[in-house]
């Protein structure tokens, strides 16, 4: 190399650095929360220790730290029939246990918090913060003193419904694709009931999954901030998990929050296009033949190595998922949105967000993108933080 090179490579690499290092620091210093998880329900029940890093999936400890996460909520789900024979309840508190056994092992590193004092403590000591958010309201089997019961052991926030309609409420899938099974449409008497219950406990009321007349019913019956812990919008990628302008209005109406899902196929409609298409044939297919252990995780796993040659090619980038924050952004300003990105739940990710070390990717875009540094904060916590301190007590 001679002084000219040499002085090129210098002036490159100040550049890369001075590039760099705004965003790696500004990440850093930013409250970073995701909303959504489904470790506890894919490898902790399977008795994996995400103590330490693991080869598979999407999070470990060493890797939330490295990828700047804060605040994690984990998903509790179970699907529409129990996997023990004591019921939905039993499920839910063997995964909230799972993860109480992580935090036993790492009492350093790892906190549950109940309440806001609680998340702002952990954060303060620098350790991941826990919050468990319960995908169902069909785990707390229509008894609000199971809702009780579940608030005392730690639920942050809980979905009215899953993919399966509740007695509480119809679901987006039922209302959007199956609305002829639907016993009733919207909140019931008992889902109006347990959304009051939840404001009055400190339970953030969470809109994801719920079908739209639901979603209404909810927003005008709750009378605290929502949360979509992990959906996307429908305008970009037409699905019925995302939500449509009028919703993302009445949300930022409400004060509440929207938590963009990582997923590929809430993400490019190509992708969901492609995916909806084989769900129906060769998908299909394998699902009736594994129906008797199905298991969403699992389902997810295999639906990856079945159809990875002809999906691949279709991921999203991770430019996409910040378009959907750009969307929600300009539509309603940026109080509004957050990030629930779903990690070990879905099966397909957009090229570059491979697992929970690569959120650093989404500030560097939206710092590209020209976003200040108090619309970031924003965006990767500092929303969901205003909706749980509205929320808990
Ligand atoms: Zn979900």
């Amino acid at each position: 190399m001679n002084m000219k090179n040499n002085l090129l490579f210098l002036f490159a690499l100040v550049t890369a650095l001075a590039q760099a290092q705004p965003v790696s620091k500004l990440h850093r210093k930013a409250i970073l929360v995701d909303t959504h998880n489904d470790i506890l329900s894919s490898a902790m029940l399977e008795g994996k220790d995400i103590s330490h890093r693991i080869k598979e999936g999407h999070s470990d400890l060493d890797r939330w730290k490295e990828g700047g996460v804060d605040v994690q909520f984990f998903s509790v789900w179970t699907d529409k029939v129990p996997r023990n024979k004591e019921g939905f309840y039993k499920d839910a508190t063997q995964e909230i246990d799972s993860l109480k056994l992580l935090i036993l092992k790492n009492p350093d590193r790892l906190t549950l918090a109940r309440n806001y004092k609680e998340v702002k403590r952990g954060i303060r000591q620098e350790k991941l913060v826990a919050l468990i958010g319960l995908e169902g309201g069909h785990m707390i089997e229509n008894d609000p003193g199971k809702l009780e019961e579940i608030f005392k052991i730690g639920a942050g926030y809980m979905t009215l419904t899953w993919n399966n309609s509740t007695a509480l409420a119809s679901s987006a899938m039922d209302e959007t694709l199956h609305p002829d099974s639907l016993k009733h449409k919207g909140l019931t008497d008992l889902g109006k009931q347990i959304v009051r219950r939840m404001n009055e406990l400190g339970i953030i009321v969470d809109l994801s999954h719920t079908g739209e007349q639901t979603f209404y019913d909810a927003i005008a019956t709750t009378t605290k901030p929502v949360l979509l812990s992990h959906s996307s919008v429908w305008n970009i990628c037409p699905v019925f998990r995302n939500v449509k302008d009028e919703q993302i209005k009445a949300v930022a109406k409400n004060g509440g929050v929207i938590c963009v899902n990582f997923y590929a196929g809430f993400i490019d409609s190509n992708f969901a296009k492609r995916s909806e298409e084989l769900e129906g044939t060769r998908g299909k297919a394998i699902k009736d033949s594994l129906q008797q252990f199905y298991d969403a995780a699992k389902l997810n796993e295999i639906w990856r190595q079945r159809f990875a040659a002809e999906l691949d090619p279709l991921r999203p980038t991770l430019a996409q998922v910040v378009d959907h924050i750009d969307y929600i952004v300009k539509l309603v300003g940026d109080d509004y949105v957050g990030i629930g990105s779903d990690f070990d739940g879905v099966s397909f990710l957009p090229v570059g967000l491979d697992d929970v070390t690569t959120y650093p990717k989404i500030t560097q875009e939206l710092v590209r993108r020209g976003y200040t540094k108090s619309s970031i904060r924003k965006i990767l916590g500092g929303n969901v933080m205003r909706v749980m301190k509205a929320n808990f007590k």
